[in-house]
């Protein structure tokens, strides 16, 4: 990469360094992923600030000492997030998914911002459901739920799916390997399929109950360590040790 950088980009990652700094991850659909320090960041002094989910145009620049922080033009902070436990919880998990599964692609910027414009307007479930399944089709880590990835046929309108422990994914009957224990109900696949046919905010529009919305959050929650490669710390902390007592 050149000294110099500019380009849009979002923080997805904040962490205090030192005494006033801090190390901030970006993700931008030009830069990748960057770790870059922005120094003085907790001071009150007049400094570029760029908080945790700040989305923007950033110049950042490389010194001997990596990349830092040189200026940042605002498009939105998604401010409300931190007001809200399960929202930015949620978010963690959406910051670790991208961080952990090293993924840069402009397609998944689109869909992460996207997520956090979301996740201050929708609820937060909802935003979270959405979010996982478009990220794991986008990965190539789920089914399209309409056949088995594993042996190929096509399910029957009333069938209860299965998981597949060693492939990560909801199965037919005949190839589940955890006796039912992760079941895929015929309405909650119905949504996830029509999800996948839509986009991601196309998808906040499809009715569903609360209560069948927070079945399919907690499926997906469940599933996700099968699925997903990488360990999700940010599965291991806050308030999901409450959320997965609830299943
Ligand atoms: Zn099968």
């Amino acid at each position: 990469m050149d000294r110099e950088q500019k380009g849009l980009a979002i923080v997805i990652r904040s962490m205090n360094i030192r005494e006033n700094d801090r190390l901030l991850t970006l993700f931008s659909p030009s830069f990748g992923l960057v770790d870059i320090v922005s120094y003085g960041a907790r001071k009150s002094i007049r400094t570029v600030k760029a908080p945790l989910y700040t989305e923007g145009n950033f110049s950042i620049e490389k010194g001997r000492r990596g990349w830092t922080l040189k200026d940042i033009d605002v498009i939105s902070t998604h401010e409300c997030i931190h007001d809200d436990l399960m929202r930015s919880q949620i978010a963690m998990l959406f910051s670790d998914l991208v961080i952990t599964g090293r993924n840069a692609d402009p397609a998944l910027y689109t869909l992460y911002t996207d997520a956090l414009d979301l996740l201050e307007t929708e609820d937060a479930e909802k935003v979270a459901v959405e979010f996982i399944v478009h990220f794991l089709s986008g990965e190539g880590l789920s089914g399209d739920y309409c056949s088995c990835p594993v042996c190929g046929r096509g399910y029957g309108d009333g069938e209860i799916l299965g998981f597949s422990s060693a492939e990560g994914v909801a199965v037919c009957h005949d190839c589940d390997t955890m006796d039912g224990a992760l079941p895929l109900p015929p309405n909650a696949r119905a949504y996830l399929r029509r999800s996948l046919e839509m986009g991601m905010r196309e998808s906040m529009s499809l009715l569903v109950s609360e209560a069948q919305e927070h079945r399919i959050f907690r499926y997906l929650l469940r599933t996700l360590p099968y699925s997903f490669p990488g360990r999700l710390r940010s599965l291991e902390y806050g308030i999901w040790d409450s959320v997965q007592g609830m299943i």
